[in-house]
């Protein structure tokens, strides 16, 4: 039976209200922007409607797909910027504090013939995770449901991608100016092993990071063998 939307996935939610929305997102020509998170890129037709028809109304300027999966809505002046806010806000919910900057995810064995594991469930609890305090920078997450990797995991700070015999977990990619690819941490995981594994990457990172040092500089100078030391150990 092809699964439907409401079955297979417990997506699509309202969007996330992400940190960035009141970035002036150009210094140049002084204009705001708008990022409001899609959710691992799923939205239901209705919510991106009513945004759509925000757009509209506000006549934004410039509107895009980001590569990580959000909207963005640009060239606003600072006071259009604020009015269009307060009709978005009841719109979206807020973003988990938990210092995951997002989280990208595939469309898995759900809605793709290569997809070996269900992305956008594993996806939908990595958007969950929280922590007590603030990791020192921002972590980006993808999660993939095979090996092709449309969602670029192996450069992100957490890849994970889908295998015949369970997840892989990669820690310390980064796809920037400085680009590292992450190194892998352990294969075969359940979704549960995987979760917990994450979980325990970031609390070494958290711990023995400096403040503002992405999981990619940490790697370089800590080595993926001390980090398996400290997380290997019990899963
Ligand atoms: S990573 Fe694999 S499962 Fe995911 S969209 Fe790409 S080909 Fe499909």
């Amino acid at each position: 039976m092809t699964p439907g939307r409401d079955e297979a996935t417990p997506y699509p939610a309202p969007f996330l209200f992400t940190h960035s929305h009141q970035t002036c997102m150009n210094d140049h020509q002084k204009t705001f922007g708008v990022v409001p998170g899609l959710n691992m890129g799923l939205f239901a037709p209705d919510d991106l409607k009513r945004i759509i028809d925000i757009i509209n109304r506000y006549e934004v300027p410039m509107t895009k797909i980001t590569s990580a999966q959000r909207l963005a809505l640009l060239g606003m002046d600072t006071n259009e910027q604020k009015q269009l806010l307060t009709e978005l806000t009841p719109l979206l919910r807020p973003q988990p504090d938990n210092g995951v900057n997002y989280v990208q995810a595939c469309p898995g064995n759900q809605w793709c013939k290569y997809g070996v594991s269900d992305s956008l469930k594993l996806g939908a609890e990595l958007e969950k995770l929280s922590f007590d305090e603030p990791l020192p920078a921002k972590v980006k997450i993808g999660v993939a449901g095979c090996r092709m990797c449309c969602t670029e995991a192996r450069v992100r700070d957490i890849g994970v991608i889908a295998g015949k015999k369970g997840w892989t977990l990669i820690f310390g990619g980064n796809g920037g100016n400085n680009a590292r690819i992450g190194d892998v941490v352990a294969e075969g995981l359940t979704d549960e092993q995987v979760i917990s594994l994450i979980r325990k990457c970031l609390d070494y990172y958290r711990h023995n990071a400096r403040r503002t040092m992405r999981t990619a500089r940490f790697m370089e100078i800590n080595g993926i063998e001390k980090l398996k030391q400290a997380v290997l150990d019990s899963i």
